[in-house]
């Protein structure tokens, strides 16, 4: 499995993530009048910024649609940002062509079934310890951390450091480089 991973983690440009269950733990407090409320794990945050650091494409794509992720995106200054898709295909076909890549450059990670069509297709299928059976079964990566809790942050820092990019990251970390 560790070689399987090695392998496909070679040819990755972009992340693409799906929110709840992934970004956040899965649960949406509502509120009235529209108000929402996410909890995101800084450490997740963080590991975009490192991702974007190290030249990949990050992408997020979710099937609701809330003001809270639009925020978190522009905080991360994500690439790509998708909401309010039931059916994620389309939309992940259109990244693919808008920014010329293909499935093996992507490694995508979601928890639920309406991620399973992305994640058959993508170079590294990737999925939370605590996503679904099904999603388990189709990600070539399970992260030991659960979706809000790490796992953005442990699988983005996984793929570094088998690309042999960990070390520069550091470095750019020390200088207090800004991605942008
Ligand atoms: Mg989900």
């Amino acid at each position: 499995m560790k070689a399987e991973i090695q392998k496909k983690a070679a040819g990755i440009r972009m992340f693409l993530f799906d929110v709840d269950g992934v970004m956040t733990a899965g649960g949406i407090q509502l509120g009235t009048g529209g108000l929402e409320f996410k909890t995101f794990h800084v450490q997740d945050g963080m590991g975009i910024t490192l991702a974007r650091l190290a030249g990949f494409r990050v992408g997020i794509l979710t099937g609701r649609k809330s003001e809270v992720v639009e925020r978190r995106a522009k905080e991360l200054h994500v690439d790509v940002l998708v909401q309010g898709v039931f059916q994620k295909l389309p939309s992940y076909l259109e990244i693919l062509e808008s920014y010329r890549l293909e499935d093996a450059a992507v490694c995508y990670m979601g928890d639920d079934l309406l991620d399973l069509p992305i994640l058959e297709r993508v170079g590294l299928p990737a999925a939370p310890a605590d996503a679904r059976d099904e999603v388990r079964q189709a990600a070539v990566l399970v992260t030991k951390k659960k979706g809000g809790e790490g796992a953005v942050r442990e699988l983005i820092e996984c793929i570094l450091r088998l690309q042999g990019k960990w070390e520069g990251v550091l470095q750019k970390c020390r200088a207090a480089q800004s991605p942008d």
